[in-house]
């Protein structure tokens, strides 16, 4: 039994939704896990023809939860931060790789069409849900956000802000801190359509209903086209090539004050 997630299937259509409300939407490593379980259930479902991935609350996702409560504190990561002394950044390297990159690249090839519904605050590790997703629909209220920099890092795990907004308009994002509200994300093709907020989830819906009817091989085969060419074009390279740059963020943070990231959660917060 899941305890973050919710993860239904009917009408072909697998939904999963983020359930930390109360939170925010903020990611501990369980909630994560329980995502890729998700995500994997409807990849081995020959019943799930789509996948809808949307949110309770106000919020999609405030990203990483980076409180040090309770619920964020687990074994392995325990490890990293006790490994640190004697492997350096090593422990740490490896766990953001399976969580934080793997999983989103997993998610973006998973062999079947997946939505993002996407409400109110969409920041950081939150674009890491999002970004994978083959469509992403956004509410009007939606505002997605890197105050990563702010941390003394160049900007999330799986750094697809050039890919999905352009060189300038990745570079103003990441600068500035700033967040890019649903009609200029949209103009910039980071996302697909804007709807009114109450009509979010059955905006999504409908798109899930009517990709649902499609042939299965044609449309694993159509998103493998795609992503195939955004392969070819580069994208795997730099994205792993920019997660260690990312990497020696956290080191120089390490470096500089002993922590992994800078953490700043005033400044962090007025960004957001
Ligand atoms: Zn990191």
């Amino acid at each position: 039994m899941a305890e973050y997630i919710l993860y239904e299937v009917a009408d072909r259509i697998a939904t999963i939704t983020l359930n930390r409300a109360n939170r925010a939407n903020a990611q501990t490593q369980k909630m994560l896990e329980e995502l890729n379980q998700a995500w994997e259930a409807a990849a081995a479902d020959d019943e799930v023809r789509v996948i809808l991935l949307r949110a309770e609350g106000k919020h999609f996702s405030a990203g990483h939860d980076t409180s040090g409560s309770e619920e964020t504190r687990t074994p392995e990561l325990a490890k990293v931060s006790a490994g640190i002394p004697e492997t350096g950044l090593l422990e740490l390297y490896k766990w953001e790789a399976k969580y934080f990159f793997g999983f989103s690249r997993r998610w973006r090839d998973i062999p079947k069409p997946s939505i993002a519904a996407v409400q109110g605050a969409c920041i950081a590790g939150g674009l890491l849900l999002a970004w994978p997703c083959d469509i992403i629909i956004a509410a009007d209220n939606a505002r997605f956000s890197d105050p990563v920099v702010l941390m003394g890092i160049g900007g999330v795990e799986y750094h697809g802000h050039t890919w999905e907004l352009g060189p300038r308009k990745a570079k103003e994002m990441l600068f500035t801190a700033q967040p890019i509200g649903a009609v200029e994300a949209e103009r910039r093709g980071m996302v697909n359509k804007v709807v009114p907020l109450a009509d979010l989830d059955k905006e999504a819906r409908d798109m899930a209903l009517q990709i649902a009817k499609m042939h299965p091989h044609a449309l694993a085969m159509a998103k493998r086209a795609v992503n195939h060419t955004m392969d070819i074009i580069g994208q795997y390279a730099a994205l792993q090539s920019v997660f260690d740059i990312h990497q020696l963020g956290h080191a120089s943070a390490y470096a500089q004050a002993g922590q992994m990231i800078l953490v700043d959660h005033k400044a962090i917060k007025a960004a957001g």
